[in-house]
């Protein structure tokens, strides 16, 4: 199937070229058809699969159809402020040449730019729902003529908190919509959200409980003491071109990040402590490849869509199978292929029952020489020259065995 079948406006057809989407993905076969016909959906996705292009193409479609009045017609609510960044990107994209405009809102940075752009006229918001309550409360925002509402990432939004003020959004929109709803996973209040708001609904699936196939999930037992050690010697020593190392705690992926980049390594972090300015440079300078590897806190999981990211690192384990799934869903994006990395100490043995189960097979752990390092590190003391000195001597000695501990690659369950 290709996208010529869903009639789309001569400009979004030259942009799905221009992009190289030939023929839709799974979600976007599903859902695009509905979705044009006006129908209220549900849609089961995770990242990584292509539903952005799945409500964002058919919304433009219907936007092209009738002359813009550039009132707020379409609303899309994200739970972070870089999946809106990213919603948005992915509009202008699509709509070049469209008499359509758009602007994003999230909180963080100041509100007048953002007034300034509804009050010249917009189609399409895509919005946090604490800033847009905010407008709407000045108001600085206008909803009456909402006829489409996206809530993406539904799941997330629910454990962020946001119910109540999603709730107070949608008393602002008129009776008569259609509604969207795409969630990664179906937890019971996501369910009963979408029971009061959903009529009729289409229901597709993109198998969303699933890590995806393309990505090979390799695990590394350590200590936490020689977590530094083998990352290191992975980032040197596999081919890493492009990773984001997830790390749990925001002063963890901070300290990391100036680690590695003492190491030599093109290395920044992005966790919430920064500011959205901030938060903004580092991405972009990871996407623009000013910076090799990105350490994140979960905040990154969601909403970072850099192609050709080679590793995920989980430098900590994640706190839920759903969150392995959407930080490692930041690799293997379209159909690459992409590698999952995972250290697992003695304390993640419940984390590791779960994966299994996600994964739907055992977990393949792969031997490392750290091990064998740590004592003539223990001695080093811990000066960062001492560090390295001691690394470099080993990481020769690892390559030469590095070949046979790659054969020694083995599969066997944890017994858990
Ligand atoms: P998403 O799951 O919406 O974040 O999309 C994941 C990635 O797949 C993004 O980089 C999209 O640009 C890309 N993508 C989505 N749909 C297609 C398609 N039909 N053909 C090629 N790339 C696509």
């Amino acid at each position: 199937m290709s996208f010529t079948s869903f009639n789309f406006n001569r400009h979004i057809s030259e942009a799905l070229k221009r992009y190289g989407y030939v023929s839709p993905t799974p979600i976007q076969h599903k859902a695009i058809q509905p979705v044009l016909d006006g129908r209220d959906l549900l849609g089961l996705a995770q990242t990584g699969t292509g539903k952005t292009a799945a409500f964002v193409l058919p919304i433009l479609q219907r936007l092209s159809v009738n002359p813009s009045s550039h009132s707020i017609q379409s609303l899309i609510i994200a739970p972070t402020r870089e999946l809106a960044e990213q919603i948005h990107t992915y509009i202008g994209k699509f709509s070049t040449n469209l008499d359509l405009h758009s602007c994003v809102i999230y909180g963080g940075v100041s509100k007048e730019a953002q007034v300034n752009k509804l009050r010249r006229g917009v189609d399409v918001v895509i919005a946090c729902p604490g800033r847009l309550l905010d407008l709407a409360h000045d108001g600085a925002v206008n909803l009456s003529a909402v006829h489409t509402l996206v809530l993406d990432e539904a799941d997330q939004m629910l454990d962020r908190g946001f119910l109540p003020d999603i709730k107070r959004i949608i008393k602002l929109l008129p009776a008569r919509r259609q509604n969207l709803v795409f969630s990664a996973t179906m937890p019971t209040e996501v369910r009963s959200l979408i029971n009061g708001l959903l009529v009729n609904p289409v229901e597709v699936t993109a198998d969303h409980t699933k890590p995806l196939t393309k990505i090979s999930h390799t695990f590394y037992r350590v200590d936490k003491q020689q977590k530094n050690q083998l990352l290191r010697s992975i980032l040197t020593e596999e081919k890493v071109d492009t990773a984001i190392v997830f790390t749990k705690t925001k002063y963890k992926a901070r300290s990391l990040a100036q680690r590695l980049e003492k190491q030599g390594f093109k290395a920044t972090s992005i966790q919430g402590n920064l500011s959205q300015q901030k938060r903004q440079q580092a991405l972009d300078g990871f996407k623009k490849g000013r910076y090799d590897i990105l350490v994140a806190t979960d905040i990154a999981a969601r909403g970072i869509d850099v192609a050709g990211i080679s590793h995920i690192i989980n430098y900590d384990m994640p706190g839920t199978a759903e969150a392995y799934t959407h930080r490692t869903g930041r690799t293997g994006r379209a159909n690459q292929s992409g590698e999952a990395l995972t250290f697992t100490t003695v304390e993640d043995g419940k984390m590791i029952v779960s994966l299994k189960r996600a994964l739907g097979k055992a977990l393949v752990y792969k031997d490392h020489a750290v091990a064998d390092i740590t004592a003539s590190l223990h001695k080093a003391h811990d000066t960062e020259k001492n560090y390295s000195d001691t690394i470099r001597k080993p990481h020769r000695k690892m390559r030469g065995k590095r070949s046979s501990q790659r054969n020694r690659m083995a599969a066997f369950d944890f017994g858990l």
